[in-house]
């Protein structure tokens, strides 16, 4: 049976990108050595960091002011060091809730300075994006999560002129759309949704934005020393981040984030249509504000909840149960799943609904 993985993460990567990998286990590059049993400041691994970095730089074409890194933590570690690197501890930093990622970010940012939630889709149950911001206008930074994995909502249009750093949580939308990259002078992501294997998190960073506070910072929380050792400040996960190259390669060859987005547009649309289509199901997300990257729905009658489940999981679908904090159910279309996914998982809902009508 086809299998369809809609895991939001870890979730899908491509079954090239998979069987290189497992290649390179054995005999990476021709070496006759595994990846895994390499030193990490060899030319064989260094090449392997120089060109990920390299092609994050190309794909979202950043300026000479933003810095690539590879670091370890996840999101969650981003949630911690993006306050300590740029938010003093007189200083208040401006963040939107927008759902449980950008909570996690409020409360570790607290520990640091003060917190302004300039704009809040909490009274809507984190089923919008807040349209306009109180921000305190002498913030250290704006923080938002431009996706929202588990209430499937996404930022479609981004504050402009506000006068302060922009730092976003791009963990599970990153290389999924074309954005104006340089907008943001902070970027971080888990490599686990979007762009490759858990262990890894992708940061870029605006050096203009950093040195600006008055605070002693752990060697390995220090955003500057990492940019100095190039990723290298400690031994990095480096299958972690052999992988991700293999995936930006494989995006690379694919056409790159304009194509990627394309694809992307096209499975979502594919998906939200037959959801409206179908009275069976419901998408609790205002429409405009609805992800590209993570559909949430519920059925009409929870109470056929568990049959659907049941019988979607018969059909090979994989990973759709609802974050346990919210139920229902959740497709995650990232840049791996091919769009026959989509046409699977949208046919069995139309049978499901035509048995259930
Ligand atoms: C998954 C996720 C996180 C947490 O990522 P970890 O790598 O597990 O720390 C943070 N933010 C968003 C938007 C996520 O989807």
């Amino acid at each position: 049976m086809t299998l369809h993985n809609f895991n939001a993460g870890p979730s899908i990567l491509p079954k090239t990108v998979l069987s290189e990998a497992s290649n390179a286990l054995l005999d990476f590059n021709g070496s006759g050595l595994s990846i895994l049993e390499i030193g990490h400041r060899t030319p064989l691994f260094t090449s392997v960091m120089e060109e990920a970095r390299a092609l994050v730089r190309e794909l979202l074409q950043l300026d000479q002011a933003h810095e690539v890194l590879f670091l370890h933590g996840g999101a969650t570690l981003q949630f911690v060091q993006v306050p300590m690197n740029l938010l003093g501890a007189n200083q208040v930093a401006n963040y939107t809730e927008t759902g449980t990622w950008s909570e996690k970010a409020i409360k570790e940012a607290r520990l640091f300075g003060g917190v302004q939630v300039a704009g809040s889709s909490l009274h809507t149950g984190h089923t919008t994006i807040p349209k306009s911001l109180n921000l305190n206008p002498s913030g250290a930074y704006l923080h938002l999560t431009t996706n929202e994995t588990i209430a499937g909502t996404q930022w479609h249009q981004f504050p402009t002129a506000i006068g302060m750093p922009l730092v976003a949580d791009m963990s599970s939308d990153i290389m999924s759309r074309v954005l104006d990259f340089n907008q943001f002078d902070l970027i971080y992501a888990g490599a686990q949704k979007n762009m490759g294997p858990a262990g890894v998190s992708l940061v870029i960073v605006n050096k203009n934005c950093l040195g600006k506070i008055d605070r002693s910072i752990p060697a390995f929380m220090d955003y500057r020393l990492h940019i100095k050792e190039a990723s290298m400040l400690n031994t990095p996960p480096v299958f972690a981040v052999y992988v991700v190259l293999l995936t930006l390669r494989w995006l690379k060859a694919q056409g790159g984030v304009a194509v990627m987005e394309q694809k992307n547009k096209a499975k979502a649309k594919l998906f939200y249509d037959t959801l409206d289509a179908l009275p069976l199901f419901q998408g609790p997300v205002t429409k405009e504000d609805r992800s590209m990257m993570n559909a949430v729905f519920l059925l009409q009658d929870p109470k056929l909840e568990k049959e659907f489940l049941i019988a979607a999981e018969q059909e090979g679908m994989v990973g759709i149960k609802g974050h346990r904090s919210v139920g229902g159910f959740r497709v995650s279309l990232y840049n791996a799943l091919p769009i026959e996914s989509v046409q699977a998982i949208t046919s069995f809902m139309h049978s499901f609904s035509t048995k259930k009508g």
